[in-house]
């Protein structure tokens, strides 16, 4: 799997293999030595009091789960309705957790957080801290605390592999052009390359 520069990388699709490769990266980096749910009571892994909050997979992300798991809602979504990408297949599935999960089970956008990338206008990638809106606060991005260097480096690995991916390339475009409309500040880790 090449890992080169963003704009160097064909449109394609990520494929099964992808996702495998991507599950065994992100499977060990953490943001902190420790279990970062100590902090917070694990705060981002609750249902939250509407029992709504939950995570979306990306296109293709579906094949790393049996749908028979007990730990999971699954919600089939139109992606229009949830405004992602005209290119994103319908449905887009919208995954909530009953309990905790079988941590090497995890979804990627759970690997990822509290970090997102941004893609500047020429194609560079930024790793940035999550700029959504949340119903919670994460004391790893509101106390700044110093994150382990190999989760951020492991982060921006894996997203410049999930970029070659044109329709999660299309929705990091979207998200980027988006913080810069509504002058979201970003608060960058890494800049690539
Ligand atoms: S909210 Fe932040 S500190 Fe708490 S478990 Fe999630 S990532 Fe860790
Ligand atoms: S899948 Fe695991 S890490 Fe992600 S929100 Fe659910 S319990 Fe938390």
């Amino acid at each position: 799997m090449s890992t080169h520069k963003t704009t160097n990388i064909v449109d394609t699709m990520l494929t099964p293999k992808d996702y495998q490769y991507l599950y065994h990266l992100t499977a060990g980096p953490t943001p902190l030595q420790k279990n970062c749910g100590v902090l917070c009571g694990s705060v981002c892994c609750q249902p939250g009091e509407n029992n709504d909050l939950g995570i979306y997979l990306f296109p293709g992300e579906e094949v790393m789960f049996t749908r028979r798991e007990s730990w999971l809602i699954w919600e089939a979504q139109d992606p229009a309705e949830q405004l992602f990408p005209a290119s994103w297949p319908n449905p887009v599935y919208f995954v909530r957790c009953t309990r905790s999960c079988p941590r090497e089970k995890r979804p990627l956008a759970c690997r990822f957080f509290p970090l997102a990338p941004h893609l500047q206008q020429n194609g560079d990638l930024l790793i940035i801290y999550e700029t959504l809106d949340l119903p919670y606060s994460c004391p790893l991005i509101t106390q700044n605390l110093p994150l382990q260097k190999t989760f951020i480096q492991t982060v921006a690995t894996a997203w410049q592999v999930m970029l070659k991916d044109s329709r999660i390339r299309d929705f990091v475009e979207e998200e980027s052009r988006y913080h810069e409309a509504r002058g979201i500040p970003l608060r960058v880790l890494k800049t690539e390359p």
